[in-house]
């Protein structure tokens, strides 16, 4: 199954791909993740993608395009893979599109997380992440069970995305809004695309998901 997540930052896209991914054992490829382990790394990419992210404004599509063609051609791609945040711009749709075709292959769904920017910025500012294992949580909706210890490995440190401060996220959804929101059509013209409202809980948002798959 090859998936597209598409959705504004902050509506669900990373939570819901590491579900499918445990369901379904194929890989959550986030481009953000991967261009945050590249600053972390401080690789040429990082070094380039560090001051454009902390803007809020899109890393170069080549240079995405790139560390996209070279994980997409790795071995546990072969039966499928869910994309978080790629494409992000047409011009990354399109060439998404050729490496498929280069590959004999196909996107099965893209899936739309719709959510209002009210929401968006409440969750997004309210978003912290274990140092140690980079677990996701939220002040207002997934809080940890036990106060400042993670679930799922115990740390006890957190920290804050740089590019999730206030100032950051409007520049993000102007993004968001400018070159992404046009892949609604795109991929809707492509009979490709399911809205869901991505608005609910987490579990709800799950099940539509779920029932939109199956
Ligand atoms: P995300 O974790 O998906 O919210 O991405 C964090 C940041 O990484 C974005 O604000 C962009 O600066 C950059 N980024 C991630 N994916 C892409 C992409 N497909 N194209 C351009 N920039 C991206």
């Amino acid at each position: 199954m090859r998936l597209v997540l598409l959705g504004p930052p902050g509506c669900g896209k990373g939570t819901q791909a590491a579900v499918l991914r445990d369901r379904f054992g194929i890989p959550h490829l986030s481009t953000g993740a991967m261009l945050r382990s590249a600053v972390e790394a401080d690789t040429e990419i990082g070094r380039r993608a560090a001051s454009i992210m902390s803007r809020g404004a899109l890393v170069p599509d080549e240079v995405v395009q790139k560390i996209v063609a070279l994980r997409l051609g790795l071995e546990d791609c072969a039966r499928g893979y869910i994309l978080d945040g790629f494409p992000r711009t047409v011009a990354q749709a399109d060439a998404l599109e050729r490496m498929l075709e280069r590959a004999d292959q196909a996107l099965d769904q893209v899936i739309e997380f719709t959510i209002s920017e009210d929401e968006l910025v409440r969750r997004i500012t309210g978003r912290y992440v274990c140092t140690k294992c980079d677990a996701v949580y939220n002040e207002h909706s997934k809080p940890t069970q036990r106060k400042n210890i993670c679930d799922v490995c115990g740390g006890t440190s957190f920290r804050r995305r740089e590019d999730d401060r206030a100032e950051t996220v409007a520049e993000r959804m102007a993004a968001y809004r400018a070159e992404t929101a046009p892949l609604v059509p795109y991929y809707g013209s492509r009979g490709l695309l399911t809205q869901i409202d991505g608005s609910q809980s987490t579990v709800k948002v799950t099940t539509a998901l779920l029932g939109a798959l199956s």
